[in-house]
């Protein structure tokens, strides 16, 4: 059967001499591989079927007996490059943490609409430069596990529903917030204190639409609590370190 996706390249692999193969986020089908002949040679589809390209995609698709779908291209087409992206060490190096999280957290499924959407904007403002790339992860690092059904309940304290406090406990094992009061741990290595501010934040990220998404800033300081609480929640919930993370904080 033959379709039209359009996706995000997140991964490019060689197959072999000539051909390669491409891991690609779309709306329709989740996340997808689509094998490329003669890729690594093609002119035609390289612009498009490149890291980071967002494009039209005409693929077969095929379904085997054993259940397993594959897919073969037919014919691509360049919507986006993020060009400005590319000729940024930094913003490649994030934009490359985007690709490993989605690709860790990989299903196959409809209803990924949101998900595309969410890395689409990041790329975007990605490229703009119109929104800090530090800031930027933190927006993403918090609000994939959200769209992947990891949204922590944050309408007030777990316990006793107050909706804010001084200090509300984030505890990371139950993705729970606890005021104060309520809050009980035998030690400190499992929570971390939201102020008033950090909590409008993280609530912020969490729920609102994507038009106002990448539409605030924040303060040095916020910045690196921030920063703090959004890799500790990838942390606990992926339970899984990212080379590309690791990268790039060793270059900033
Ligand atoms: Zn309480």
């Amino acid at each position: 059967m033959m379709l039209t996706l359009k996706g995000l390249i997140l991964r490019e692999r060689n197959i072999g001499e000539i051909n390669k193969s491409v891991s690609v986020i779309t709306a329709e089908r989740g996340v997808i591989d689509i094998f490329i002949r003669g890729g690594q040679k093609s002119v035609k589809n390289s612009a498009s079927t490149q890291l980071f390209s967002y494009s039209q995609l005409c693929v077969d698709e095929k379904r085997k007996a054993s259940g397993h779908t594959e897919y073969y291209l037919n014919s691509s087409e360049l919507i986006c490059s993020f060009h400005n992206i590319r000729l940024d060490i930094k913003k490649t190096a994030l934009a490359s943490y985007f690709c490993e999280l989605i690709l860790f957290s990989r299903t196959e499924q409809a209803g990924y609409a949101d998900v595309l959407r969410l890395v689409l904007n990041s790329m975007h403002f990605l490229d703009n430069g119109k929104m800090e790339s530090d800031l930027l992860k933190c927006v993403f690092e918090f609000r994939l596990p959200c769209e992947i059904g990891i949204r922590p309940d944050l309408v007030g304290c777990a316990c006793c529903f107050k909706y804010e406090d001084d200090k509300m406990h984030f505890d990371f094992r139950e993705n729970k917030i606890f005021c104060d009061e309520c809050y009980v741990s035998d030690d400190d290595t499992d929570d971390m204190v939201l102020d008033k501010t950090l909590l409008y934040t993280v609530r912020f990220i969490a729920l609102s639409e994507f038009e106002k998404l990448f539409y605030f800033r924040l303060s040095e300081r916020y910045l690196k609590k921030l920063t703090a609480f959004t890799e500790s929640f990838i942390a606990y919930n992926f339970k899984n370190s990212f080379k590309t993370l690791d990268y790039y904080k060793s270059i900033r």
